[in-house]
């Protein structure tokens, strides 16, 4: 998965394949299990003399619950955009196109081995909510604790006897 990134753009290339979850290291470590995997499609364009990458990714992911620490099911669906600089050229200000208040494209220094998986990993980083949750779900603690009386209740039994 390395392209020349300026090559790929000018001939406007496409390429698409499945990317699976457990090559993604950083990925890996927010994921409940990292089986399966996510379609992608790459897609190269210049126009007026700006290089662009286009990333798109689906598929299903699974989460881990911040609260009960379960499997929580994320339908993934994102699309991201990456302006290629020219080693030495302009890097864009940051309320340019590419910029850093540019949230819709990210600039990116282009060269002739890029390679997409880091690049597709970190879309994919930046599409997942920061603490992910069920709607509705226990902590495993408070779970625990309407299992088993409390000590607290033990001893006001105690008290009460
Ligand atoms: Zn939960």
């Amino acid at each position: 998965m390395v392209i020349d990134g300026l090559e790929f753009a000018r001939r406007q290339g496409v390429l698409s394949g499945h990317l699976r979850l457990d090559a993604l290291p950083r990925l890996a470590e927010v994921l409940f299990d990292v089986s399966g995997g996510l379609d992608y499609v790459v897609s190269g364009a210049s126009d007026g003399g700006i290089a662009s990458l286009s990333l798109q990714l689906r598929g299903p992911l699974r989460l881990i619950c911040q609260r009960c620490l379960g499997a929580l099911d994320f339908a993934l669906n994102v699309r991201g955009r990456l302006m290629l600089i020219e080693p030495g050229a302009h890097w864009p200000s940051d309320d340019e196109l590419g910029g850093l208040e540019d949230e819709t494209c990210d600039a990116i220094e282009a060269s002739r081995e890029m390679n997409l998986a880091p690049m597709l990993e970190e879309e994919i980083l930046l599409a997942l909510p920061l603490a992910p949750r069920h709607e509705d779900c226990k902590p495993p603690a408070a779970k625990l604790a309407s299992v088993s009386p409390s000590p607290f209740a033990q001893l006001a039994k105690l008290k009460r006897n």
